[in-house]
């Protein structure tokens, strides 16, 4: 097999440029937390290929689900001859979503298709254009969604124009509002709404209970119970992102539960299948049954072996109760983590919830952030054969994904070597 620097090569000269890797190390298998590259060397994994491998690398029953399903069939398209496992998929999640009432769900390839037919269903359902999103958000690279997206580089240098009806509000991030309380904090989005927009042309309000790409960003408590509040009394569909958050990660099965909130639609994809290419819209059957036949579809949507897939990532979430074990990774990495910032002046603050744990880093005694202190940490990591990501609008957040089904003695392994990270690039 080609080792990792030849196939570096082969890839600069066939794959096009735009497309960036964290590592430069070419994967051959992948089991549990650990990914072993075509070099022989194997890696802790941090990032869960952002937030996907919930259920771990390979899981034995997804891998027994896959096999099964591709013997049987691969691809009818559910729009032209349907199959059981795509309403068995939409039942599970209609029951594990948020939210006590009648549901109904559409299977998508990819998360920002998931959120772009979300945006399409609250259009149609409420014949209202406009679009409200939070600083710091990401819901995706396609058109809709870089609209929807905070950040311009790298997701929409240049890919300009982009969709209209689009509104931006300050999102609550308590360490950088100067510590605004939540309910405050809604209060000051909803009254540029309001005064900007006008209720009243608002189909949606879209929403990631805890921002992924932005940088982890937890907001203050009552934030999310105001909007929701807000949008309830101004026929505004409230939208949760919990494609980053969802199927466990947060210690529940949707981050939304922490603050009982029940969005109107749900978006799921990344942790939903396993590894494999599913995503979906859940929510009110009164919305969602608003669109007429054939408004709404895909020609790969709920691919039989992605549905396969996601029900068996369900059943192992669901008997290992893989939210109990995000609860365990959140009690040893919390105070370890916490450790770190008391010995070290750059780290601004520690953050996240159950699985989904970061820190954010500054020049010390200031909020200037400093990615090139969350650049220095991960390459330490890297080297030491942790696999990190960073994340955040400055670029200065590393962040924590560990898949749920990691073993204590890897999770220890882990945080040694991000604590001597932190130690080796200390310059206090
Ligand atoms: C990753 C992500 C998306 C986009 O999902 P893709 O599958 O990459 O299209 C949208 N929203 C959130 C919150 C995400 O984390």
């Amino acid at each position: 097999m080609a080792d990792s620097t030849e196939l570096h090569k082969r890839r600069t000269a066939a794959v096009a440029r735009g497309v960036g890797s964290v590592v430069p190390s070419y994967v051959d298998r992948a089991s549990g937390a650990t990914i072993t590259d075509v070099d022989g060397r194997q890696w802790l994994d941090f990032a869960a290929g952002i937030a996907v491998t919930n259920v771990g690398h390979a899981a034995p029953r997804v891998v027994a689900a896959v096999r099964e399903q591709v013997e049987r069939f691969t691809h009818t398209c559910f729009m032209v001859a349907p199959y059981e496992s795509y309403v068995t998929v939409c039942e599970e999640l209609n029951a594990l979503t948020p939210g006590r009432f009648e549901k109904r769900s559409i299977l998508l390839n990819s998360g920002a298709e998931a959120v772009e037919n979300a945006v399409k269903i609250a259009r149609h359902a409420t014949g209202r254009p406009a679009v409200v999103v939070f600083e710091h958000a990401y819901h995706g690279r396609t058109n809709l969604t870089m609209a929807l997206t905070a950040k311009n580089m790298p997701y929409k240098h240049r890919f300009g124009p982009f969709a209209g009806e689009v509104y931006r509000v300050p999102m609550s991030y308590p360490l950088r509002d100067g510590g605004l309380s939540g309910p405050d904090a809604a209060a000051r989005a909803i009254e540029l709404v309001e005064k900007q927009v006008g209720a009243e042309n608002v189909a949606a309000l879209l929403i990631e209970p805890i921002q992924g790409e932005g940088g982890f960003v937890v907001p203050a408590g009552g934030f999310l119970p105001a909007l929701r509040e807000w949008a309830t009394a101004a026929g505004v569909v409230f939208v949760a992102d919990e494609i980053q958050t969802g199927f466990c990660r947060t210690g529940d099965w949707f981050a939304c539960e922490h603050e009982g909130v029940q969005p109107d639609l749900v978006t799921t994809a990344k942790g939903i299948a396993g590894g494999l290419p599913l995503a979906a819209v859940t929510g009110r059957a009164e919305l969602m049954d608003a669109v007429h036949v054939g408004g709404l579809g895909g020609t790969y949507g709920g691919n039989p072996v992605a549905c396969a897939a996601a029900l068996a990532s369900i059943e192992i979430m669901r008997e290992q109760d893989l939210a109990a074990a995000a609860r365990r990774i959140w009690a040893t990495m919390w105070p370890r983590l916490h450790a770190v910032a008391a010995g070290d002046a750059r780290v601004a603050e520690v953050r996240g919830r159950g699985a989904m744990l970061a820190v954010e880093l500054v020049r010390p005694g200031t909020l200037t952030p400093d990615p090139a202190a969350a650049a220095a940490v991960s390459a330490a990591c890297h080297a030491a054969g942790l696999l990190t990501l960073t994340c955040g609008t400055y670029g200065n957040v590393l962040r924590f994904l560990p898949p749920l089904v990691i073993s204590d003695g890897e999770l220890s392994r882990a945080l040694d070597i991000l604590d001597a990270a932190f130690a080796t690039t200390s310059t206090t």
